[in-house]
């Protein structure tokens, strides 16, 4: 399927999302800070990053600016995990330039919903019906 990065610093969170990655046949590649994270983004150029908001030294907005400034990860969808189900704190994920928002803990169907319409959006001509004009 796809090469999916998970930046997250907990534990539990990470072993989860993991989980669900697998399960639908995705390539998971973890990083537990911000800054391996980028590293890892720009080696291994994910098809899509999880980005969880709140790590230990930078956070995921800020990871997140920088990916998004960066040419060679700059069009790698990003999606946002945070536990604040806030409209403040989703507001500072799109000014951030996160691609959509999940609120933890996570829901498989909606972690699902979230990966296939990024991945279908990146890649259009390999996922959803034609359009014949
Ligand atoms: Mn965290």
């Amino acid at each position: 399927m796809a090469k999916i990065l998970i930046v997250e610093d907990n534990p539990a969170n990470m072993k989860l999302a993991c989980l669900l990655l697998h399960s639908a046949g995705h390539e998971v590649l973890c990083a537990v800070d911000a800054e391996s994270g980028l590293t890892l983004a720009r080696a291994a150029q994910p098809a899509l990053i999880l980005m969880d908001i709140q790590l230990p030294g930078m956070d995921g907005l800020a990871a997140t600016q920088l990916l998004k400034q960066d040419p060679a990860t700059a069009a790698i969808p990003v999606i946002a995990l945070t536990a604040m189900a806030m409209k403040e704190d989703q507001e500072k994920t799109r000014a951030a330039g996160c691609d959509a928002y999940i609120a933890k803990p996570l829901r498989y169907q909606e972690l699902y919903a979230a990966i296939d319409a990024l991945l279908s959006r990146a890649a259009p001509q390999a996922a959803g019906p034609a359009h014949p004009h």
